[in-house]
């Protein structure tokens, strides 16, 4: 796609866009209107630093055709490399991408979250944006067998975009199992958004979305995630920090 060249910056060795938020949305937007293909991934901390254990998922990521910076680890440490970044949160691109789809007749797929979560998610979609075509809909609690069903499924009815909530790496190595016989499809790794839209799970507060602080928000709500968020965030942003220090010291030399 000559017309938009998607302009990446390494952190840890894994690339990451830097469109700002309607920049990404062309880009995607122009794919659908191609009938292209993407695997867009919404790349945080945490990612990167399971990206640096399991080569498997460091590949899937860095093979991924748009990394949007999703969180305020991904914005810091974009800027203590000298770069200033919107942050792009992965749920709000999805209503987008979902509102795209609704006004101009791409179909969708919702695969992940329990049973009832990922039923309500698609019934309020379909509440929020008249004539949304929502053709695939099931909820992410499956054994292996189970999955050569469920991509089977995908496969034969191919919605022109699936978004995928099994949490990271689950979704993205899912994607990219499913993007090798679906070339045109278009992919996103979601997380907890079907969460968020079946009414389930309550988003931050607008002042912590505003301050980047959605993850300390949901850590005080739930704190089982306190051990998932520290030290990865400190350590991730040392480790940034070391590698940008390297760099200006390789450039001087
Ligand atoms: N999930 C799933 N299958 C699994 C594990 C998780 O469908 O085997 C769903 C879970 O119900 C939730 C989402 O994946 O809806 C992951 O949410 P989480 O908050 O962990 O993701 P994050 O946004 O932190 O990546």
């Amino acid at each position: 796609m000559e017309c938009m060249q998607r302009i990446t910056e390494p952190i840890l060795g894994f690339e990451v866009d830097l469109f700002n938020f309607e920049e990404a949305l062309v880009f995607t937007h122009l794919h659908l209107k191609e009938n292209k293909g993407l695997h867009i991934v919404t790349i945080n901390p945490e990612m990167i630093a399971l990206g640096s254990k399991n080569d498997e998922f460091g590949r899937v990521l860095n093979e991924a055709d748009l990394s949007i910076p999703d969180g305020v680890g991904i914005k810091l440490a974009l800027k203590i490399k000298g770069i200033k970044q919107e942050n792009i949160p992965g749920i709000e691109f999805s209503k987008k991408l979902i509102g795209l789809c609704a006004l101009e007749g791409y179909t969708i797929g919702l695969l992940g979250a329990k049973e009832e979560v990922v039923n309500n998610a698609a019934n309020n979609l379909r509440k929020e944006f008249e004539n949304l075509n929502i053709t695939y809909v099931h909820n992410g609690y499956f054994d292996s067998q189970q999955e050569e069903i469920i991509c089977e499924e995908i496969k034969n009815i191919a919605p022109r975009v699936l978004f995928v909530a099994l949490g990271a790496p689950k979704q993205e190595m899912l994607i990219s199992k499913l993007k090798q016989e679906m070339r045109n499809t278009i992919f996103i790794g979601v997380g907890g958004s079907f969460d968020v839209w079946s009414g389930a799970v309550q988003r931050a507060p607008e002042i912590y979305q505003k301050l980047g602080l959605e993850w300390l928000y949901r850590t005080i709500k739930e704190p089982s995630r306190f051990k998932r968020i520290f030290p990865a965030l400190p350590l991730f942003l040392i480790r940034v920090i070391m590698e940008t220090v390297h760099e200006s010291w390789v450039k001087l030399r």
